[in-house]
């Protein structure tokens, strides 16, 4: 059975915005002012950018905000980490005010500090913080993991599919996002426009935004679009009869060479055969599977992700 409370983000209200939600600026370690980031993105076209300095909520006065796109506050929080492994790198979004993670006793009290100002904390980047289940296994009430950061491309730790993986597996369900985390000038075509979000919301709002985000509506790219995802019933026809219902997931995404089916207890894969790239896949889910998520990878290698689809049993 689905899960009670699932809602397809395909299926929600609202329209699918693109963001980039971890930028730094000359606030912090970026090399590139806050307007001249703003207005690069509100170029390229993208529908939400947050401002994500280290350890400090940028400061919006005298930004141009281009009616075109919302520009949301946070920051990007550093807590000791007790657990023996390096220091958390949190991606905080709708923070309007900055919270002294430097004196934090331990970092759940960043998370929750985040949540009672009605933010939402993803764990950033966890294979370039050669982050484990030690160190991300006891952390709770954040909304998921950076599954892609470009920047991190240059040092080969971009894609931290396993450890969103093995944090699904072993702590339970949440989000992927992927983002630039860009520090460099467009120009320079290091860590810009490589990896982005789509966010399904009802209004291009910070409380829309932040909503969706809070409620899964969302998947990560670098490149292939995912078009439709269904969910539907399936009673597999057996010798004795009609076996054990269960469900079907569909998926419809732009020409790929590969769609993948992650599940706990089980997987699938489509491939392009014949020269024909994939545009859709299906997949039966195993009696008995927690979730099943689905990674589409285009020609370039280029990945999408999608959110776990949760079962119960
Ligand atoms: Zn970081
Ligand atoms: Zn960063």
């Amino acid at each position: 059975m689905l899960a009670a409370g699932w809602i397809n983000p395909f299926q929600a209200p609202g329209r699918w915005r693109r963001a980039n939600l971890h930028t730094h600026t000359t606030a912090s370690d970026g090399k590139v002012s806050l307007q001249e980031r703003v207005d690069e993105y509100a170029l390229q076209g993208y529908d939400v950018l947050a401002v994500t300095d280290h350890h400090a909520v940028t400061d919006f006065a005298g930004l141009i905000d281009p009616d075109a796109m919302l520009v949301l506050p946070g920051a990007e929080l550093h807590p000791a980490n007790p657990f023996g492994g390096s220091t958390y790198h949190l991606i905080c979004l709708g923070l309007d005010r900055n919270l002294d993670a430097k004196r934090a006793a331990h970092p759940q009290e960043i998370i929750d500090g985040v949540n009672a100002r009605g933010g939402v904390v993803f764990l950033a980047h966890p294979y370039w913080c050669r982050h484990g289940l030690s160190d991300l296994g006891p952390l709770q009430r954040y909304a998921g993991v950076e599954v892609y950061n470009y920047n991190c491309a240059s040092d080969g730790r971009a894609d931290s599919s396993a450890n969103w993986d093995e944090l699904i597996n072993r702590a339970g369900l949440c989000s992927g996002i992927a983002n630039d985390d860009c520090h460099d000038p467009a120009a320079a075509k290091t860590d810009t426009f490589g990896a982005w979000t789509w966010i399904r919301a009802e209004t291009l709002t910070a409380d829309s935004v932040l909503a969706a985000l809070r409620g899964g509506l969302n998947y990560a790219s670098c490149g292939p679009e995912i078009k439709s995802l269904s969910v539907e019933d399936h009673a597999p026809r057996t010798a004795g009869g009609p076996g054990a219902r269960t469900h079907r997931i569909r998926v419809a995404t732009s020409p790929v060479r590969d769609i993948y089916f992650l599940s706990d207890i089980s997987g699938g894969h489509a491939t392009a055969r014949d020269g024909r790239l994939l545009e859709e896949a299906e997949f039966v889910v195993r009696q008995g599977a927690r979730y099943v998520r689905v990674e589409a990878v285009d020609v370039d290698g280029r990945k999408a992700w999608l959110n776990p689809v949760p079962f119960t049993w």
